[in-house]
This record gives C-alpha cells, structure tokens and sequence, in this order.
C-alpha cells in the first residue's frame, strides 16, 4: 500500500524566520497523522534552518531544485550533495515553472533525477501537458515522451525511490484543477506505462501525486482515484491551516 504523500511547493515565498516558525506549527498539527506523509519544498536559503526545525518529526524537507554535478565552479548552482548534507530528503525536479521559465530539458532533467539518488534524495518528478496539448489530444503522447526521457537512466529497483508528479500546466496557479476523472486517467495512462517499462510489481510501488490548485475543497475527490497517491500543492501550501486540512483530508481511509 502506499501512503498518501502530500508535499507543499513554496517557490520563492517566506522568509527563514517565517518558514521555520511554520514548519514548527506544521509539525504540532500534524503529530498524530501517521497515515499520510509530509513534505514541504522551502526556497534555498531556508532549507538547513527548516530541516534543523522538523528534526525527528513526521515532517520532511524538499529542495525545489538542484544542479546535476557534484561540486564545482558552477556559481548559483547547488548540488544533490550540499542539499543532503543539510538535513533534506526530497528534490523537486522538472517543475513546469523551470521548464517554461529557465529552459530547462527533458536531458536537464534526466540529468538531475540520477544526480539526486546518487546523494540519496528522493527525487519528485514534474511532468505534464499544456492547455494547447490537452485540447489537440496529445497528453497521453506528452506524458509517455516525459517519463521515457526524464526516466532514461533510472533501473527498475530505483522506481520505487521516486516520486512522480503530475501537473498539468493549465491547472498550476490557475484555480482551474483537473477534474477527479481527469486525473484518474492520466494517473492510470503514467501507472500503465511505468508498468510497461520496468514490470507491474515496481510501477505499483511508485508514487504518483498530483499537483494543480489543489485546495482542501478538492483534495478528497482527487486522492479517492485509485491511482492518485497525494499532491504537490503551491498556493494552498503557504498558509499552515490550509494545508494542514489538505493533510487531513489526505487519509485514504477515511474517504
Ligand atoms: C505547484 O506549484 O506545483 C502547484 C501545483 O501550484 P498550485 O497548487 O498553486 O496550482
């Protein structure tokens, strides 16, 4: 079975200070939840003072980025390395904001997610179509060319280490989230051809969350498809309640 993963994205919101007496509050809320698993994604220069402030608590610490080398003359880059040595967990890779924004590849990409499990990160993989994709029917064909070439370099026993997200593009900061069948099928369309590639018993045990303006109004339809295992949630993430009530609502077992 997996548990339900719920991982709140910040990008550059929050100061230290504000991000460390958060994630404080996070963990009092959710000290009793063990049936669901938490990640918060803070910006750089917050992450060794947040994992410093969840230590042995149920909460874990995301970077929303790296840089595939290990060390080196790469000024502004962080590496998978330093970003473990301070006490964080999880890695964001691919989101559709780099991607659009900082040109980042499908090569960046694969690249990165074989940098974080080479420094024990577990890396959360950002995939999905545009309104322009999904309208001309190609979503289906856009997902299985993201995870055949984001995926390329993984083997079959590290399927189980990764975390793939999808986000539809036209649902992330938009308000528009897909619809609870809308999710199902491309849940089920990334389950079926992880299946394909690295065999049934290592794609069942692959998380796949989704991610678009997910709030806690919608958080329960969405993780009642079977094949949809928690959310990366932006906007609704910055305000601790909010989010704490997404996490509530989480429980598989009580939908
Ligand atoms: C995201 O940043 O990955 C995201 C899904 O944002 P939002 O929840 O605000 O749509």
């Amino acid at each position: 079975m997996r548990t339900p993963l719920i991982v709140g994205n910040w990008k550059m919101y929050k100061t230290v200070d504000e991000a460390v007496h958060y994630v404080k509050d996070l963990c009092n809320l959710v000290k009793n939840i063990n049936d669901v698993n938490v990640v918060i994604a803070p910006t750089f220069i917050a992450l060794h003072a947040t994992a410093k402030a969840v230590r042995n608590n149920k909460v874990k610490i995301a970077a929303q980025d790296l840089y595939w080398k290990a060390e080196g003359a790469f000024t502004g880059e962080i590496s998978g390395a330093l970003i473990h040595a301070c006490g964080t967990q999880y890695v964001i890779i691919g989101h559709s904001e780099r991607r659009a924004m900082f040109a980042e590849t499908d090569t960046h990409v694969r690249k990165k997610v074989t940098a974080a499990l080479t420094h024990s990160l577990t890396p959360i993989v950002c995939i999905g179509e545009t309104l322009d994709q999904r309208e001309s029917g190609k979503t289906f064909d856009i997902l299985d060319h993201q995870i055949a070439t984001n995926l390329a370099d993984i083997k079959t026993e590290q399927l189980a280490q990764l975390v793939i997200a999808y986000e539809p593009v036209w649902a992330i900061g938009t308000g528009k989230n897909a619809t609870p069948m809308q999710a199902a099928e491309a849940h089920s369309h990334i389950r079926s051809h992880l299946a394909s590639t690295f065999g049934k018993e290592a794609a069942v045990q692959c998380h796949i969350i989704y991610g678009g303006s997910v709030k806690p109004k919608n958080i329960q339809e969405l993780i009642a498809q079977p094949d949809v295992d928690g959310a990366l949630v932006g906007g609704a993430s910055l305000e601790v309640q909010a989010f704490f009530e997404i996490i509530s609502r989480s429980r598989k077992a009580t939908v």
